[in-house]
């Protein structure tokens, strides 16, 4: 078991260690793994929460004995070789292949938009040679050469009846505004298959959900002699008291970490509501768009779906509704407009200046990182340290 120190038992200037590591998601996880495995370095890794694995975070739900992702259901995806030998140090992948859903007035269909959307939606029974033909027809109906907001650009991409069904209360739950009032350049593009593939990834060669959880990687991750793991406390309680000139690995928000004087970065939210149901299975799929705005949550997440290699109870299903908000503690998407890249921009140029700190992760350069982004992240970053 990695050694879990109480808040206040640790004095970091007396352990003096060769890293102090912000946050036991991913990126500080893996960090800390490779230094202390690869390098016989001495780490002490640091995270607010009272739990390891940062979002990735997974445990079991007390009465129903299912395990659920905490902060949002989490799949395992990539193309990388190289990221999947190394996740394989840690964990086995069972054999769950992503699909997503999404309700429509009480009917079911397939996301991304695909052959088998169109021709259920439009009551059609095209071919697909004939999609692209079909959709050039539906999207000459209104064109926007130049458009000005989200929904314009939707339009000119899909046509205006696809982006009623599926695109347009689902933005406006997603970021609780009207879509003519987003930037157009928050979507380049949107998916249609012109095929019958329902798989969502297409980086998805290796994929797959970590037969013993999320969570117990990062335990083994962090399982070793040089590596200390203390939770519940945030490094801004600890700056200017006890952390002595360490180097640091910083995986939190960079716009926190300079005391926000450009101003905040802005973050999309998620907040999940837990429901059981006495069924053994309640919507046939891990996870269920809904599209119409007169439901209030965006997906519901059904967590008994990710492992169908284990045996449930079958009286009952655990369901996480997912909402929508703003909430500044818990930061989800970064929002990629012109002000919040200029932002950005502004904390970079003083990362760069920072002596003995590595930003990285998805907080620390306010990106959205896949787990395989992240992991890729920090093993080149790992390489690109002196021995
Ligand atoms: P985190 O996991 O966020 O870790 C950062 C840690 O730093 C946190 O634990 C935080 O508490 C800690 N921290 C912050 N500030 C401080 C401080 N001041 N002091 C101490 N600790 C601090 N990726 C996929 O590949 N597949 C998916 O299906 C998928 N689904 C997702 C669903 C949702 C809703 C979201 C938002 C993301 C999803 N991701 C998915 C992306 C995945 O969550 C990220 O790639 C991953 O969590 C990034 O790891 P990280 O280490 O950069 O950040």
């Amino acid at each position: 078991m990695p050694q879990f120190i109480g808040k206040f038992m640790i004095n970091l200037s007396m352990e003096n260690p060769d890293y102090l590591i912000v946050g036991a998601g991913f990126y500080g996880s893996v960090l800390a793994e490779r230094l202390a495995s690869e390098r016989g370095a001495s780490v002490v890794v640091i995270d607010k929460r009272s739990h390891i694995g940062g979002n990735c975070y997974s445990e079991f739900d007390q009465e129903t004995e299912i395990e659920f992702h905490k902060y949002g259901t989490h799949i395992f995806h990539t193309n990388s070789k190289k990221v999947f030998q190394y996740l394989s140090l840690f964990t086995e992948f069972n054999s769950y292949h992503h699909q997503v859903l999404t309700t429509h007035k009480g009917k079911v269909f397939q996301m991304p938009i695909n052959l088998e959307t169109i021709n259920s939606f439009f009551g059609v029974n095209l071919k697909p040679f004939e999609v692209a033909n079909f959709l050039d027809k539906l999207k000459s109906k209104e064109t926007y050469e130049n458009p000005k907001n989200l929904e314009e650009k939707a339009i000119s991409l899909v046509g205006r009846e696809l982006y009623e069904a599926f695109i347009k209360d689902y933005t406006q739950k997603q970021w609780q505004k009207d879509p003519k009032d987003l930037p157009a350049s928050i979507i380049n593009r949107l998916p249609v298959r012109s095929n019958y593939d329902e798989s969502y990834f297409n980086n998805g060669r290796y994929q797959g959900i970590p037969l013993n959880g999320y969570t117990e990687i990062f335990k083994r991750m962090l399982n070793h002699k040089n590596i200390k793991v203390m939770l519940n406390t945030d490094y801004f309680d600890l700056k200017n008291k006890i952390i002595p000139k360490v180097k640091t690995i910083y995986s939190g928000p960079i716009d926190r970490y300079f005391n926000y004087q450009f101003g905040k970065l802005e973050w999309r939210s998620v907040r999940f509501e837990k429901n059981i149901v006495a069924h053994d299975d309640y919507q046939g799929t891990s996870v269920m768009n809904f599209a119409d705005g007169a439901l209030p949550y965006t997906r519901i997440h059904e967590p008994k779906h990710l492992h169908p290699e284990r045996t449930y109870s079958k009286d009952k299903t655990l369901l996480l509704y997912e909402y929508s908000e703003k909430n500044e503690d818990e930061p989800y998407y970064p929002v990629a407009t012109t002000p919040n890249k200029e932002l950005l921009a502004k904390y970079q140029s003083l990362a760069k200046k920072e002596e003995g700190v590595l930003f990285g992760g998805r907080l620390g350069t306010y990106s959205y990182y896949d787990m395989d982004q992240v992991i890729a992240q920090a093993l080149k970053d790992f390489e690109s340290f002196k021995s």
